[in-house]
């Protein structure tokens, strides 16, 4: 049996000490010559192993793996198209932040890869340490301390590349890194087209090519521009984007990659992997904010008080402009409703789409109030940091401290969104710690949730926003303990290491701020403008159709006709009050009574018997079950099933109002609702995004087990607190 002879690349940063390596290596057994048609210079040798012959060669000294000049293009080429079973990259150890740089991009390359920290004895000298295990465990690579001068470690450092090899078999496994949202975004459109169009993905990982566009990497932009038309879209992306960076953050996609590069560094060398024992050395900016903003006691009470803090003025500022959109609604509803006269064509507009789509709108104010602070928080790299410090308690419940992105930007700051959530657990590289943070993320109060407690706060208690802010506390408990109860039971395994990407601190823009600002805001408006205007019409639909029977209209009519002729012959004007308050109540019971017939009545009522533990009743089935379509539709089917059926028929009532002067209603069927909503089943386009990120089936798990765990918990809630607080 002939085996296939190992190939062995030694790779670093100019004067790293590879030439060094490689003559302590191989000896006299080495030839030098130049690569075919470049004037790089090209070292070969061989060592003998166990009577094992190992090609070594040393790669030309490099910074980046992007094609800037002819030595990366060299080294780069060398690596797609001869494979090296294994790279040897060489760091001086002296400046390991900086050296760590060349590093990741193999990383992202997936090339098996082993590390040699040389310069030892230099590092030793001037005190510094560095904890050699961890940064092993942390980055999840082979790292053997070497002194090439001497021919220190060189022994291990074969070794621990043989048995790399052999542990790899070959396999490329590329690290994903996190570049923020705006170039996550483009990455995943550009990955997608890569990967339909076979774009160079026999050699490179797509995600990698995708990066090289946008570093500008003159190679590959030609092979795309030699491929056709990819090449030009690709383009198009890459141009929108630096345009975006340059309007919002005022810098280009480069810069803001190196800067999630040195940011992933600065993550593993933060956790204690260097100790300067010695003089002090010259500490970066952002290092220096890092020792106050992440110290172990500062670190997490500033953290707190940011968050609260953000709360309040997003309900102290956003009370003001949410009063006047509401008046605004209520007041639209009023004057078309007397615009047009009585019948289905005014019901659909004034019921359907005012009551259903203003209901929306409504919160837009507020949303914008929050989507500014969560912007503010990653724009100026503040929200790493929160990852960073949340890692400790997470790791208690089997998360990552990657798992605090998407908990955030789905609502852990009450606001967010599911879906970008779900696909932000893309950042998480164990495959159960992300299964576990996809399955919980959906409890967070996503800004299509918000305004349900909103409603149910001011309607039910003092003060919404102490409301919402426990309601968060109790979606971050729950998210934790369900995710700690999945990790020992069905997901399973070990906790993996922390390190993420922690880009530099920086002022955001103004205009930067506005525009992620209104990005966020005009999905969530244009969503309420189709999705949920179609879903209200329908939802009105079903509550109107089909119409009461004939015979039983002509019953109310003949009773509103009879109190109107005894209202004519009303003497005091006392009486003449009372007789009109009579025929109110009958156009309640009408509407009522047309509900009550209607499909969505009819599925609401059936289902009563068993939802009636949890104190729901079918008017508020109704918005649940439209919830599952989309949460917003909750409390636009509420207004509408409230605005319809409610014997306080004027419309110029708040539903909060409304709500509370309902028997059905009282402050522990309000907490019940919250708890309801807070845990059950995610959106369908939530559903739609695990699937993808997961499989159907823990898709259909997740809407299942949310369920009943949501309604386990209202139940419980709903008949514990009958028990102290008896209601009448
Ligand atoms: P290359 O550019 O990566 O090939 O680096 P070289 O092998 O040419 O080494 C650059 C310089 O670092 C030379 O002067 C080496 O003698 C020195 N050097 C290499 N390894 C070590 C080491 O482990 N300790 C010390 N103190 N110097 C080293
Ligand atoms: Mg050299």
């Amino acid at each position: 049996v002939v085996e296939k002879k190992l190939t062995l690349a030694l790779a670093g940063n100019p004067n790293a000490g590879k030439t060094t390596l490689f003559n302590a290596l191989t000896g006299a057994r080495q030839s030098v010559g130049n690569y075919p048609g470049v004037t790089v210079e090209k070292r070969e040798g061989y060592i003998q192993v166990d009577g094992q012959r190992i090609n070594v060669v040393d790669l030309p000294g490099i910074y980046s793996l992007t094609a800037y000049s002819q030595e990366e293009l060299v080294a780069r080429d060398f690596l797609v198209n001869e494979r090296p079973h294994v790279v040897i990259d060489i760091l001086d150890a002296n400046s390991l932040d900086r050296n760590l740089y060349l590093a990741v991009q193999f990383m992202e390359l997936g090339i098996p890869l082993v590390l040699a920290l040389n310069m030892m004895d230099e590092v030793r000298k001037s005190g510094k340490r560095i904890d050699t295990p961890k940064l092993s465990h942390l980055l999840g690579i082979p790292i053997v301390e070497t002194i090439a001068r001497i021919g220190e470690g060189k022994q291990e450092l074969i070794q621990q590349a043989i048995a790399h090899v052999q542990e790899t078999q070959g396999r490329w496994k590329p690290l994903d890194l996190s570049y923020g949202p705006d170039i996550d975004a483009a990455l995943m459109d550009m990955i997608e087209l890569i990967t339909s169009h076979h774009f160079l993905t026999d050699q490179y990982p797509p995600r990698w090519v995708a990066l090289k566009y946008m570093e500008g990497d003159f190679q590959i932009k030609m092979l795309g521009q030699k491929a056709g038309s990819i090449g030009q879209e690709l383009s198009g992306i890459v141009e929108k984007l630096e345009e975006h960076c340059r309007v919002t953050l005022d810098t280009s996609p480069e810069a803001i990659i190196a800067d999630y590069r040195y940011g992933f560094i600065a993550s593993v060398t933060l956790q204690g992997v260097i100790t300067v024992t010695g003089h002090r050395e010259r500490i970066a900016v952002s290092d220096k904010i890092d020792r106050v903003l992440t110290h172990q006691i500062i670190g997490p009470s500033l953290m707190i008080a940011v968050l609260y803090l953000m709360f309040l003025a997003t309900f102290t500022i956003g009370e003001i402009p949410m009063g006047w959109m509401e008046s605004f609604f209520a007041w639209a509803g009023d004057m078309i409703g007397r615009l047009i006269p009585d019948g289905l064509v005014r019901s659909i507009i004034v019921d359907g789409v005012i009551a259903g789509v203003g209901g929306v709108l409504g919160f837009v104010p507020l949303i914008m109030i929050m989507f500014l602070g969560i912007a503010f928080l990653e724009d100026s790299g503040y929200m790493a940091r929160m990852a960073y410090m949340m890692d400790r308690v997470l790791r208690i419940f089997g998360l990552h401290g990657c798992s605090v992105m998407p908990f955030i930007v789905a609502g852990g700051i009450p606001g967010g969104c599911a879906v970008p959530g779900i696909m932000g657990t893309r950042t998480l590289r164990s495959p159960k710690e992300k299964l576990a943070t996809l399955l919980v993320t959906p409890f967070m109060p996503c800004g299509a949730k918000v305004p349900v407690f909103l409603l149910l706060g001011a309607a039910f208690f003092d003060n919404a926003a102490t409301v919402l802010f426990w309601i968060t506390i109790g979606a971050w408990v729950s998210a934790l303990l369900v995710a700690w109860v999945l990790r020992n039971t069905i997901i399973r395994g070990e906790a993996t290491p922390f390190v993420m990407e922690l880009p530099p601190y920086r002022l955001p823009t103004l205009k930067g701020l506005c525009i992620h600002t209104w990005e966020r805001a005009w999905q969530y408006v244009k969503k309420a403008g189709t999705v949920i205007l179609a879903i209200s019409v329908l939802i009105w639909g079903a509550m109107t159709f089909p119409l009461l029977p004939r015979e039983k209209v002509e019953e109310f009519d003949a009773q509103r006709e009879y109190i109107q002729t005894q209202m004519a012959q009303a003497q005091t004007p006392g009486l003449k009050q009372k007789h009109a308050e009579e025929i109110a109540r009958v156009d309640g019971l009408q509407a009522e009574a047309s509900l009550k017939n209607s499909l969505a009545g009819r599925l609401g009522k059936s289902l009563e018997p068993l939802t009636r533990l949890a104190g729901f009743d079918w008017r508020t089935n109704i918005a649940l079950i439209g919830g599952f379509a989309a949460k917003e539709v909750i409390v636009s089917t509420l207004g509408t099933a409230y605005s319809l059926g409610g014997a306080e028929g004027d419309p110029s009532i708040g539903l909060g109002v409304r709500l509370q002067n309902d028997p059905q209603w009282n402050p522990l069927t309000a907490i019940s609702m919250i708890i309801f909503v807070m845990l059950y089943a995610p959106c369908f386009v939530t559903v739609v995004a695990m699937s993808k990120e997961s499989s159907w089936q823990w898709a259909v798990f997740a809407v299942i087990s949310t369920t009943i765990l949501a309604f386990a918990a209202s139940v419980t809630v709903y008949q514990g607190g009958r028990l102290f607080y008896p209601l009448p």
